[in-house]
């Protein structure tokens, strides 16, 4: 018989339990992507992760070809894609690892009850976070709201697993009309993602690419390096965990092996990066128990915070990064052109929106939508509260961050800043830091004046706060 496995955000052969599923129960396999337009939304692929998506498709369509299979496409809602799959294959089962977003948990639950009740079998698993959302939870049996205990339950229970090897032997099948790549239009029409490819090889070999490098360059150094923006101090594994083309299991196992290659003297602790995989890991807690968190803020008090009116004009300038505030502007910048951002600048961008400007986070939340190949919904809705002070265990909004200091303490020798600001380049330091501190650097180099002075807005934001918090 054959079985359907329907690929989503699990964009790899290798320790893949639906795959690994369907294969075990099934002699042969179809392997389908089905491009969806509208059944995420609000939260439609955004332009920066229609560039990963496409680019991932390809890669995962090559591997099936070099295995004689192939990735079949369609276009259009799921259920009726994958019942004219059913249909034109024959199949009678249904195969496929679990999405966690709001709108994707009411179409799955949607599409598993109809071909239920049709006599098709359908079977989820388990395959991009360690533990399911509603397998934890506190001693009064609730959600956790706070990532110390949430991480302090998960990570006791984690241990090192072999992950499952990719089925080799496996029957292909498909049927004709797969539609081609191309048909579901994914690269954005505005060419901005050109340079993409110089920072990004999507894919499930680009993942493993991505983990060496981290493993041999970064790991033993990571605690200390992770907030330099400067430095390739991080992973950069995030946007190939969204698209699971590699799994937390599959990276633990990989960190654990190469530390135990190194003598114990040596060996570099795994666990702060660990640590950062809980955030994700809690990311998606609060995303599955609190689903309206993406267009509300977590805090129900924030419903009647006084932001300042939406102000397109203002907004624009921090897209463009254009503020006036060397390390926004970078951070900015990096953002648009390779389509992802350090961790630190993202805090400091969206403390300068959401505080200094007192621009609604969800402002923030949705450029960053659109621009990063990282785009997570989990992730960035908790990011963004975070920051503005509104989430589930956030920094209290009284803490701003300052974009000089945090550039002089991050970024001291000025390498990030002139990397993404080249007309600074040549400034000393202290004034690479603080450009407006000479008058004649705006008329030298044509960047811009700050379009806000940060202590002034600082002092504004805390005082609106503090009368509406009294
Ligand atoms: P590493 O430091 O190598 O971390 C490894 C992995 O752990 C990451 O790939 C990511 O999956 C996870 N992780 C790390 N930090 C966090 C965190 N703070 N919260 C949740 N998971 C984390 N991350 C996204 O993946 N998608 C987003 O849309 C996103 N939006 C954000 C918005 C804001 C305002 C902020 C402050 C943070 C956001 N983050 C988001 C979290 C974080 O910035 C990125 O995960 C990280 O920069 C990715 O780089 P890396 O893979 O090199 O991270």
């Amino acid at each position: 018989t054959t079985a359907i496995v329907l690929f989503r955000r699990d964009l790899r052969l290798n320790d893949n339990p639906a795959l690994s599923a369907a294969y075990a129960s099934h002699s042969r396999v179809l392997p389908l992507y089905i491009h969806t337009e509208n059944e995420d939304a609000p939260w439609q692929l955004g332009g920066a992760s229609r560039w990963w998506l496409h680019h991932s498709l390809r890669a995962l369509h090559e591997q099936l070809r070099e295995r004689g299979g192939q990735l079949h496409l369609c276009k259009g809602n799921t259920l009726p894609s994958l019942r004219d799959v059913i249909e034109h294959s024959g199949t009678r089962a249904v195969y496929w690892n679990r999405r966690y977003e709001p709108a994707a948990i009411a179409r799955d639950t949607h599409v598993k009850q109809a071909l239920r009740e049709q006599g098709i079998e359908v079977h989820s698993y388990s395959a991009t976070l360690w533990r399911e959302p509603w397998q934890v939870q506190t001693k009064q049996d609730a959600p956790y709201r706070v990532f110390t205990p949430y991480w302090r339950s998960v990570r006791p229970t984690l241990s090192v697993v072999e992950p499952l090897p990719e089925p080799t032997g496996v029957e292909w099948a498909d049927i004709p009309g797969s539609a081609p790549l191309e048909a579901f239009e994914l690269l954005p029409r505005i060419p901005w993602y050109k340079a993409f490819g110089e920072s990004w090889c999507p894919g499930e070999r680009g993942a493993w690419d991505m983990l060496e490098l981290f493993c041999d360059d970064a790991l033993r150094d990571y605690a200390a390096a992770r907030d330099r923006p400067a430095r390739h101090g991080t992973s950069r594994l995030s946007p190939h965990l969204h698209f699971g083309e590699i799994s937390p299991q599959q990276i633990f196992h990989a960190l654990h092996r190469h530390a135990q290659r190194i003598d114990t003297r040596r060996r570099p602790d795994i666990e702060p990066y660990l640590r950062e995989l809980g955030w994700r890991e809690f990311a998606y807690h609060l995303l599955y128990h609190f689903p309206r968190t993406p267009v509300e803020s977590f805090n129900p008090r924030f419903a009647d915070f006084p932001w300042a009116p939406d102000d397109d004009a203002l907004l624009r300038r921090w897209q463009q990064g254009r503020t006036g505030i060397p390390l926004v502007d970078a951070g900015m910048r990096e953002l648009w052109q390779t389509g992802w951002m350090h961790n630190r600048v993202r805090m400091v961008v969206a403390s300068l929106l959401t505080k200094n400007l007192r621009q609604h986070w969800l402002h923030g939340a949705r450029w960053f939508w659109d621009t990063l190949v990282d785009a997570d919904l989990a992730n960035n809705t908790l990011g963004w509260q975070w920051v503005a002070g509104c989430g589930a265990d956030a920094a209290p909004y009284f803490r701003i961050f300052n974009p000089v200091s945090q550039a002089q303490k991050f970024d001291p020798d000025g390498t990030y800043l002139r990397r993404w600001l080249p007309e600074l380049a040549q400034l000393p330091n202290d004034l690479l830091h603080e450009p407006w501190k000479d008058a004649s650097v705006a008329q030298r180099t044509g960047y811009l004046p700050p379009m806000l002075n940060l202590q002034a807005s600082r002092a504004a934001a805390l005082g609106a706060y503090a009368s509406w918090h009294a």
